[in-house]
């Protein structure tokens, strides 16, 4: 028996990089997974990839199209997980967006587009989540993606940093929340990650003029990292089964650092 054996549970930001990979990790640890995504061809083809390598006689699999800042879409999202496999267990708000630009020069756009994702589309996703985890009867685990920016401010990201902030405290706020209805929350703070968000981090480091070539940026971070490398996406995913799993019941309110020893507070 895996360590989420027949937990049902909902990833978001899971057509690529770390959410997919939290997806795949929960399905070989026996969880049934919705792999959830405003990129909805993107999240169906992973779906269907994973359909494929986990195949079995139960369904384990299934997709939905979601933007988690839009409630409406979130409740959908969740009402077609309770439909496919009958309830609600864990769910992973990890949809995030960053689009880097000079402190001086940040829009109302710039920050309502990324608090929007990554801060708004938190809640909505908490509090849908415990919605449905209340009407079940109680009990069941919420895990948000934080960041290292979650602990200090960057060069350039100041909105992203703000969001990730934010996403630390509806941690805090919704643990105390749900207690009371045996629902954790918890998150878990990467450091720097090597997946697609930074192909377009990269990109537009260098329109703004803070780079000068694509991957200047992670390799400068790499320099303050203890392990020495940046990680990949399954350097992530022992911490996230764990506290999806039965082992981190517990743990409430509380953060988790995975950034190679980047930051030691
Ligand atoms: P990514 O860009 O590779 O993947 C993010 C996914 O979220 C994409 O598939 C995208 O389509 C989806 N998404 C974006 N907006 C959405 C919306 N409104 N609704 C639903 N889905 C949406 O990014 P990643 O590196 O895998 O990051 C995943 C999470 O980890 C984010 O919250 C990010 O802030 C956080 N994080 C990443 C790093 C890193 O270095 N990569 C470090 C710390 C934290």
């Amino acid at each position: 028996m895996g360590r989420v054996s027949e937990r049902v549970c909902i990833v978001t930001g899971a057509a690529q990089g770390i959410g997919r990979a939290i997806g795949e990790a929960l399905l070989d640890e026996g969880a049934k997974v919705c792999f959830a995504d405003i990129n909805g061809d993107k999240v169906a083809e992973v779906a269907e990839a994973n359909r494929a390598r986990v195949s079995g006689p139960d369904e384990v699999v299934t997709s939905a199209q979601v933007d988690v800042t839009d409630r409406e879409q979130v409740r959908a999202m969740i009402a077609h997980t309770v439909e496919t496999f009958g309830r609600l267990d864990v769910k992973f708000n990890n949809a995030g967006v960053n689009k880097p630009m000079k402190f001086m020069d940040v829009t109302e756009q710039n920050w309502n587009f990324i608090m929007g994702v990554n801060g708004l589309g938190c809640m909505i996703g908490m509090q849908e989540a415990a919605r449905q985890m209340i009407a079940q009867g109680g009990g069941g685990k919420i895990i948000n993606t934080a960041s290292i920016a979650s602990r200090q401010g960057f060069d350039n990201v100041a909105p992203y940093c703000a969001s990730k902030f934010a996403v630390v405290s509806l941690t805090q706020s919704g643990a105390r929340d749900l207690a009371k209805h045996d629902i954790t929350v918890t998150g878990f703070a990467p450091g720097v990650v090597a997946t697609e968000m930074w192909d377009q981090v990269d990109r537009d480091l260098m329109e703004i003029g803070a780079a000068d070539r694509p991957g200047q940026a992670m390799e400068e971070f790499s320099s303050e990292i203890l392990r020495g490398r940046v990680a990949t996406p399954a350097d992530v995913t022992g911490t996230t089964t764990f506290l999806a799993s039965r082992d981190s019941d517990y743990m409430t309110g509380q953060i988790v650092m995975i950034d190679g020893g980047m930051t030691l507070v």
